[in-house]
Formats: C-alpha cells, structure tokens, sequence
C-alpha cells in the first residue's frame, strides 16, 4: 500500500470517527509497512496503542479493505518519540512475582502527557468521551454510578477510599475518568491525579533507579483526589505495594479521597498484602455488575444516536438494536465496537443496516459471544439446584428425587445446547436416546401442570443463560 492510499483512508476515517477522534488517535499513526496481509503502524506510546487498537482497529480495517489494500489485519508498535523504557523492561526491573500476575487486560498508560499545560501532574491522559452525561445508568451499575456522583461532587470526604470493581468493560475506567472531569470542572483548584496501577509501578520504580523517592513522595502526597485504576496489578508486586500503602495512608490521613479500581473485590485479589486489602476495604467497595439486556439496550441506543447523526441518511432497521442486546452479553466495549463497525461497514457498502447486514458483518463477533452451555453444566447446575450428587445424576438410581431432577437436566440439554437426542443419553451414563425423549416429553408435560416444575426450569434455564 502506498502511503497516499494512506492518506485516502485516512480521509475517510476523518469522516467516520469524528473531528476529535481523530485527531487524538488517528492523526498520530505512521503507516509502517504491509507485510503478509498484516498493516502495521506505529504509534508514540503504548497506552496509544492500546487505545487505538481497542477502539478504532476495526474501523480502520475496514476502511483499508474498502481500500483494496491487501491489509486482513492491522497491528500498532509502539515507536516512543523520545527513548522511553518499554514495559516489558519496567516489569523486569520490578520486584518478583510478576509473571504470574500478568494483567489480563492489555498494558496500559505508559504515558506522561499531562492533559493541560499549567497541570504538571503524570498522570494518563483522561477520555474526553468518559463522562457522566455519556454514563448510560441501568440496574447493575446504579450503585457505582451513584457513589461516583457523589464523590465527584466534592463536599467532605464521606468514605475513603471509593473502590469499584467489576469485570472487563462494564465500566470502572469510564466511571473513573468521569470523576476526574466533574472535579476537575467544579474545582479547577484542586489537584486531581488519575492513573493505572501499571503507570503507578512505572514511576516508582523509575523514582527508584533515578534517586527521586523524596520527588515521588512528595508528588503523590500533595494531590486532592488520587485516582488508580486497576490495582490488581500491583498484586505481587512487593516494593510497589509497600509505596503505594504508604501513599495511600498519607492521602487518607490528610482527608485526600482515592478513589480505586479492580477487577475483582479487595479480599480476593491474591497476592495483596491484608494490611491493604483491610485499607481497601475500610471505604465504600461497590461493585459493577454484569450488564442485563435492558442496559445493554439502553448503551446501544444512546451510541446509535451519536452515530446517525455522524452518519446521515443511513437507514436503521427495526429490531437491530434488540437482537445485538440480546446476543453480545459480554461486556459493554464489544458491544460498542460491534456497532461501531456495522455503521463503518453499513455507510461504506451503502446499504440500510438491517438484521442480515449485521449478521454478515458480526459474523465472528456474534460467533465469539455465543453463550456455548455444556451438557455437564447443565448437570452441575440442576444438581446443585436440587440438592442431588451429580454421580447420581449420572447413575442408574431411579427414585422421583433423583429422576424429575434427571429428566430437568435432560429437558434442558436438550433445549440449550445442540446435541441430539443419543448424544445427550451418552452424557447421561449410557442411556438410550428414547429414554431421553421420555423424560424431555414429560418435562413439557409438567411445565403446563406443576408451576413449581415450570418455575424451576425457568430459572435454570436463566441462570444457565446469563
Ligand atoms: P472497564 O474499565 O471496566 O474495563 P471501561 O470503563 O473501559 O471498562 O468501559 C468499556 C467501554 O464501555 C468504554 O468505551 C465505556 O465508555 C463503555 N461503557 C461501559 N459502561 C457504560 C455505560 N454504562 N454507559 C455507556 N458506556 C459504557
Ligand atoms: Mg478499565
């Protein structure tokens, strides 16, 4: 590919990321090479590349392909502007342990640009977009939602720290940096450090080999909010979470609020010290729950504003947005990166989006995030809900107490997953494919008799689903 082809694409990813975006994430990229089908860019930082391959490496294939360019893949190298240490070399200086704790999310925030120039705080820069307005609030994030709002609000620090955990892209980063742009426009005074652990670790351990400890201590004790997101990651890791203990009663006795992530709660993060997982635990702990259709539902179609807007005269079928909510149940960025690439895909074929274009273009995303139930877990799952071993799930015993429980599992198998008739008996200890149908047969029966049956595979069947 030639770079003015490049420079076309980027044009037209102007177009369809926005004026902003671009500028912030697009612009920077060099266009390396075509090898092999793969695209390679690089980028100054890594948290850029982090971001833009999170975010736009979708959008940005798609358009190469639109293109013609020979590009199937596309990948970002982090090329710092100014020799720079890279992270894997961060990791090797710092103490033992770390292999084991390898973040499951890319690294992240290996960058030092202050968000405004008067602002001499390290910390990574802050998502425009990560805002409360653009919070979509449902069941499973209401309570974090409202600690956030509270504490951004400002006022006396009412609970020390606020730490919010939950799985990957429900939402804590977005929450975090929200916090940060609502202090941050209420009081412009106060001095608001927001970061990831990772980039905690960093500058520690360059304070470290540099001598600059008093330097260090002095930056992260003279903040008003301290942010760190993703805290998990210092687990093992035994000088950062020595300094970052330290720090943090410094911050708490001088009623500074910290506000903090993970990825799961204070007490079952290994690898922790207790002394700070008891601190951790001293402050409000809330947790972001996993989505339920309804807030998917309600993201995508604050999402799907913003983006007929960008894209006029783009035709959206019915029921579109109801088919994605049902069957992307992963985490809120998938979700977004689907959408965003079936409006890219949509506008460039110029076609109307309809539930086929969707299917044709998530082919792989909807492939990815179907929900595979196994036979086995459907056993555990009855067993454990009726109280039964699942050796005699399995077993010859034909008491009710056992066999209704057997024949639910069964009933279910038969509807959550894809196997036939004697492929479930064989899960079932060897049973003939009839003895199968007698008991899926007889479940429907007592569904429409028996509410307690009915109520118990509904239930099963959600759980199973969820
Ligand atoms: P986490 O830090 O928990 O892994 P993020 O905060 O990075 O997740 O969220 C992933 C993506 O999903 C972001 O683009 C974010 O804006 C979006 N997102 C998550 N929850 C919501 C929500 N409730 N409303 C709107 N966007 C959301
Ligand atoms: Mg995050």
């Amino acid at each position: 590919m030639k770079n003015e082809t490049w420079g076309r694409v980027k044009q037209q990813l102007l177009e369809s990321v926005g004026r902003n975006n671009y500028a912030n994430w697009i612009e920077p990229l060099a266009l390396k090479k075509v090898d092999n089908g793969v695209a390679v860019f690089s980028v100054p930082t890594s948290f850029m590349a982090n971001w833009v391959s999170r975010n736009f490496a979708d959008t940005i294939l798609t358009h190469l392909k639109a293109a013609n360019t020979s590009a199937s893949r596309v990948e970002f190298l982090v090329e710092p502007l100014r020799p720079q240490p890279a992270a894997e070399q961060v990791v090797a200086l710092a103490p033992k342990g770390d292999a084991k704790t390898a973040p499951s999310e890319p690294k992240v925030a290996i960058s030092a640009v202050a968000e405004d120039a008067k602002e001499e705080l390290p910390g990574a820069p802050l998502d425009p977009r990560f805002t409360f307005e653009n919070f979509v609030v449902g069941k499973p994030n209401e309570l974090a939602h409202a600690a956030a709002r509270r504490v951004a609000e400002g006022g006396p620090v009412t609970f020390n720290p606020l730490f919010l955990y939950g799985g990957v892209g429900l939402g804590k980063t977005h929450l975090m940096h929200a916090i940060a742009h609502e202090i941050r426009e209420r009081s412009p005074e106060k001095r608001v450090l927001y970061l990831s652990a990772e980039q905690f670790m960093y500058r520690f351990v360059q304070a470290l080999r540099d001598r600059q400890m008093i330097d260090f201590k002095q930056l992260f004790r003279s903040v008003d909010v301290l942010m760190v997101d993703d805290v998990q990651f210092i687990a093992g890791k035994d000088s950062t979470q020595e300094e970052f203990f330290h720090t943090f009663n410094a911050l708490v006795d001088q009623h500074k609020q910290i506000i903090i992530s993970a990825d799961r709660a204070p007490g079952e993060i290994q690898g922790l010290e207790d002394r700070i997982k008891s601190r951790l635990q001293c402050g409000l702990v809330v947790d972001l729950h996993p989505t339920d259709y309804e807030l998917r539902l309600g993201i995508l179609q604050t999402k799907a504003e913003v983006y007929r807007a960008q894209y006029p005269g783009l035709q959206f079928a019915e029921g579109v947005l109801e088919f994605l909510a049902h069957r992307i149940s992963t985490n809120v960025r998938v979700l977004e990166g689907a959408l965003m690439r079936l409006f890219a895909f949509a506008s460039l074929v110029g076609r109307e989006i309809t539930l086929d274009l969707t299917q044709e273009c998530l082919a792989d995303i909807l492939k990815a995030s179907e929900r595979k139930v196994t036979v086995e877990e459907i056993q555990r799952k009855v067993s454990e809900h009726y109280a039964i071993r699942l050796s005699d799930m399995i077993g010859p015993k034909r008491v009710r107490s056992i066999a209704r429980p057997r024949q639910v599992a069964m009933y279910l198998a038969k509807h959550l997953t894809a196997r036939s008739l004697p492929e479930i008996g064989r899960r079932f200890g060897g049973r003939d494919h009839t003895t199968v149908m007698h008991g899926v047969r007889r479940i429907e029966e007592l569904k429409s008799t028996d509410s307690q049956i009915a109520d118990d595979v509904e239930m099963l069947r959600r759980a199973l689903e969820a």
